[in-house]
């Protein structure tokens, strides 16, 4: 019998992934959005700063504000005033005068250094230094942060809370971001039903266009729903046509195998231009790739634990740069295997595994198991799943304590 992982003519995961990166392009459009809707969008145009960060000098600390020249002296200060953030300090600290200032206050002109109250003998109307004290200790300098000009953010860029966070101090209420893509996806099945509905003897629920549909939610894509197929000619035809008519792209799963009711393969081959790919990956080895009528097509394989798989591994990068991003690969890490890992060589392996740091004798590390069996029906193991572990196409076992490399699995999968 010949092994599936020494058939020849399977392409490297790699090669697979490159050229669905160099097929694709940005989707058109651009929208703007207030700042409070923007996280998980991708910026349009690069964040310029209008202002300074911070705006002017300030306190990082409750104290006093003064002249380096007049604390190096140690002689007693006069108390002339008080700066609050928002409510500043109107006059000069002139020699032998300070301050009393509140974190976030302005410093007030003539003052260079700022000295913590604990460091300070204060009475009503002069203060005595307890301590040495630094040159430009604790003052806050104007556009420290960021300057006037300055390129906040780039084009391109995925909008995390922490650029929010920055946009917002910048004073940015509204940005411009890309037109979200709007991603048509079903199921093709006579087995698949809606969870919810009854189950007739040999039926099975449809899981992957929920998944499925819940990983480009999580993307904060727009989604095409168009249910659950049957196995058959005109409605695959249908649906593909309306799917390249009012979509971006398409995800199907199911099909796009060999087997007799494998019409979706059919359907593409008739209507449009379409690659199917055996590629060197466990599980998922069935994928298909191409248009229809210009639209960007991917077939992911049925079985629910291939289909998440050939999602997040291949679909993911290419919705990546549909969205005006650009794909840099998954994060990985280096973890040490508990315990013995099967692999023959030939496909790229993404087993479900569970990592976690341990720490033993003052020193931690990285280590990881494999979890529940591997088959790629079994949905069990992919929920319990914190990782992928990744193990290279060309090899074979891998032993209790090897290093290995795991992928931390995104959130709709973890
Ligand atoms: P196929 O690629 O259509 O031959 O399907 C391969 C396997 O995946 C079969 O066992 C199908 O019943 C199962 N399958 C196909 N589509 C789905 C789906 N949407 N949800 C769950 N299982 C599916
Ligand atoms: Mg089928």
């Amino acid at each position: 019998m010949v092994d599936c992982c020494s058939q020849p003519g399977l392409m490297p995961i790699e090669t697979a992934r490159a050229r669905l990166l160099e097929a694709l392009q940005p989707v058109a459009g651009t929208q703007t959005v207030p700042l409070t809707n923007a996280a998980g969008r991708v910026l349009a145009e690069p964040v310029i700063s209008a202002v300074n960060l911070p705006p002017c000098d300030n306190s990082a600390m409750d104290g006093y504000a003064l002249r380096f020249a007049d604390a190096a002296a140690g002689q007693p200060l006069e108390l002339i005033g008080k700066s609050f953030a928002g409510a500043p300090f109107e006059g000069v600290v002139n020699p032998g005068t300070c301050v009393r200032i509140m974190t976030g206050a302005a410093m007030p002109a003539g003052a260079d250094t700022v000295v913590m109250q604990e460091n300070v003998q204060a009475e009503a109307e002069s203060i005595h230094l307890r301590t040495e004290v630094r040159a430009g200790d604790h003052v806050r300098r104007r556009g420290e942060d960021v300057a006037e000009g300055q390129t906040l953010l780039e084009a391109g860029t995925h909008i995390s809370v922490a650029h929010i966070a920055l946009l917002a101090a910048a004073g940015i209420g509204t940005v411009t971001v890309k037109r979200r893509p709007c991603i048509a996806l079903f199921s093709t099945g006579d087995e698949l039903r809606q969870p919810g509905e009854p189950l007739a003897e040999g039926d099975i629920y449809d899981s992957n266009r929920v998944a499925l549909k819940a990983a480009l939610q999580e993307l904060d894509l727009e989604t095409l729903d168009l249910g659950i197929l049957p196995d058959n000619r005109d409605a695959i035809t249908r649906a593909l046509q309306k799917a390249a008519r009012e979509a971006d792209a398409v995800i199907t799963s199911g099909g796009v195998s060999v087997g007799e009711a494998d019409y979706t393969r059919e359907v593409l081959e008739a209507q449009g231009e379409i690659g199917f790919w055996k590629v060197a990956m466990k599980p998922g080895k069935p994928f298909a790739f191409g248009r229809i009528q210009g639209t960007p097509f991917f077939g992911l394989p049925g079985n629910p634990v291939s289909a998440l798989v050939t999602f997040y591994q291949l679909v993911l990068p290419a919705l990546t740069v549909m969205c005006g991003s650009s794909w840099n690969g998954p994060a990985t890490m280096q973890a040490k295997l508990l315990k013995p890992l099967k692999k023959k060589p030939g496909r790229t392996d993404f087993q479900r595994g569970i990592f976690r740091f341990v720490q033993e004798d003052g020193r931690g590390e990285l280590v990881v198991e494999p979890v529940g069996a591997q088959g790629s029906h079994i949905l069990t193991g992919l929920a319990a799943a914190n990782c992928f572990i990744v193990l290279a196409r060309d090899s074979g076992n891998a032993d209790a304590g090897d290093t290995v490399t795991i992928e931390p699995l995104r959130a709709p999968l973890a």
